[in-house]
């Protein structure tokens, strides 16, 4: 038999949407209509008003709003400011835009990816203004520089939320959009349905698609990653690519040779993101179950994430000290909350804990011998500063020395990647305008956030979700504007 090409299989999956057929009652109308109330949506609607639209409506399918922006570790990744100065960390947009592009591989769009570094620092000062401020900054993954500023995700839904509601936009809940509304002159709208009722919300210009990735489309997932097919997730459960297939059936295309890849740093049976460490960027390192190291600790977690699930039962575990758990507490709060219970005396199921490591690889599950004879050697490449094994020689993509691991007590997690966003999405233009396949725009459609592809290439940078969210919701919600 033939096999199918990705388009035919994605046109099997529209094909089969049950609520294609129903007939829609009344028709209210709106300025401008913004399906998805994470990041991207809510600074969609910020910006739409302040340039002018009164009317506008946005949905969200579930009973409360935020998606996955709401259930983030809240790292934005911004370069050069005061609290970088502050803590003598010199940085530029510039040195962003190159570890932007060296870790996509040089696939990422270029145009997309300047816009980011460069509007990012604004979209930043703006929530600082308004009383947000970062609880810290880190290096995270994927860069040259600590630029990773950690915010708290619910206090910035919170934030957001207040500004719509003081310039009474509405937002209903429990309201999935289902379909694209088209007229000889764009899209004019969308048919939605609350429960078992259905209708056309008209919109004068146009809508704007920001309702994230599709990691929770088991069916999307495994035609466009099938090598994710067994990988646990974590996104908002509204991520079910919705809007991404809603756009294909207007011609809208998927950015082609981006992909999708699970972040390392899970505890075995994660929900949410307080389940995820990244001590390795302190020091940390990662073995196999036969205890020996398998990777470079300091790469991307994506791509520890993309060599982890090769291992045997996708098994991998995380070891450090106490001085390793002391940094990175210090560090990251999701960090804080993970390893402090150890200081309370618990011992919670997630990780052991030995006075030697021969105690804690023992608790582990690991050989003893093995982990032992792992560690000395690590602690003899980090003594030499060379690492002949993985060619680690920073914590972080070339940032930060690193510690041996010999103060007592020793710890050892037991780990796996999981899904926490679709990197990849629709292909749109520096006005967040969906294009098709001929490089022409499809007249009233605009997609912003998670949902849109370009601007990651083939990894990502920990704190680039949230900033493209922040930064391409305000940048559609203006176009909308201008465009209409
Ligand atoms: C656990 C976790 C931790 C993360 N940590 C970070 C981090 O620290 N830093 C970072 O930069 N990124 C992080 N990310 C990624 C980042 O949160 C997302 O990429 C980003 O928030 C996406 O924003 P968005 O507004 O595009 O989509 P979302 O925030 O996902 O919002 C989309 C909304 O649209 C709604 N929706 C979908 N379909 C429809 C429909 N048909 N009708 C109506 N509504 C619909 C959804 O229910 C959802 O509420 C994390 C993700 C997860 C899951």
């Amino acid at each position: 038999m033939q096999r199918r090409t990705v388009v035919e299989r994605i046109g099997l999956i529209l094909a089969t949407n049950p609520f294609h057929w129903v007939m829609a009652k009344e028709s209210p109308s709106y300025d401008l209509i913004i399906v998805g109330s994470g990041a991207a949506a809510l600074s969609s609607a910020i910006a739409a008003y302040d340039a002018g639209q009164k009317k506008i409506l946005v949905l969200e399918k579930e009973p409360i709003i935020g998606g996955s922006s709401g259930m983030s570790g809240g790292a934005i990744t911004v370069a050069g400011t005061s609290l970088q100065r502050s803590k003598n960390i010199t940085d530029s947009k510039e040195r962003f835009f190159r570890d932007m592009m060296l870790s996509g591989k040089y696939t990422n769009d270029e145009n997309l990816v300047r816009l980011l570094v460069n509007n990012i620092p604004i979209r930043y000062e703006w929530l600082v203004s308004r009383g947000l401020l970062p609880q810290n900054l880190m290096a995270s993954s994927g860069m040259s520089r600590p630029r990773s500023h950690m915010f708290n995700s619910g206090l910035l839904i919170q934030l957001l939320r207040g500004e719509l509601q003081r310039r009474n936009i509405e937002i209903k809940t429990g309201v999935r959009a289902i379909n694209l509304l088209e007229g000889p002159a764009g899209i004019t709208g969308v048919f939605v349905s609350r429960g078992k009722k259905f209708t056309n919300l008209l919109s004068k210009n146009g809508v704007i698609l920001a309702s994230g990735g599709f990691a929770r489309n088991q069916a999307l997932l495994s035609l466009l990653a099938p090598n994710m097919r067994a990988v646990k997730v974590v996104s908002g459960i509204g991520s079910q690519g919705d809007g991404l297939l809603m756009a294909l059936q207007k011609g809208g295309y998927i950015v082609p040779g981006e992909t999708i890849q699970a972040s390392f740093g899970f505890t075995k049976n994660p929900s949410t993101i307080r389940d995820f460490t990244t001590i390795y960027y302190s020091g940390a390192i990662i073995l196999n179950k036969e205890g020996k190291r398998f990777v470079n600790e300091s790469l991307s977690y994506k791509t520890i994430g993309e060599v982890s699930i090769t291992q045997a039962n996708s098994s991998s575990f995380i070891l450090f000290d106490e001085n390793i758990r002391r940094l990175q507490m210090s560090r990251r709060p999701v960090d804080n909350l993970l390893w402090s219970p150890f200081d309370k005396g618990m011992r919670p199921g997630y990780a052991v804990v030995g006075k030697t490591i021969f105690e804690a690889a023992d608790k582990a599950g690991l050989n003893p011998d093995s982990v032992n004879t792992t560690v000395l050697q690590y602690n003899s490449f980090v003594r030499n500063h060379f690492d002949p094994e993985f060619c680690r020689s920073s914590l972080t993509s070339g940032y930060g020395d690193l510690v041996p691991i010999a103060q007592s007590p020793f710890y050892i997690m037991p780990s796996i990647a999981a899904i926490m966003g679709t990197y990849c999405g629709l292909k749109v233009d520096c006005s967040c305008r969906v294009l098709k396949k001929n490089g022409l725009p499809i007249k009233g459609l605009y997609a912003a956030g998670e949902i849109m592809g370009g601007v990651h290439g083939m990894n990502y940078i920990t704190g680039t979700g949230l900033g493209k969210a922040l930064v391409f919701g305000e940048i559609a919600g203006r176009s909308a504007t201008e465009f209409s």
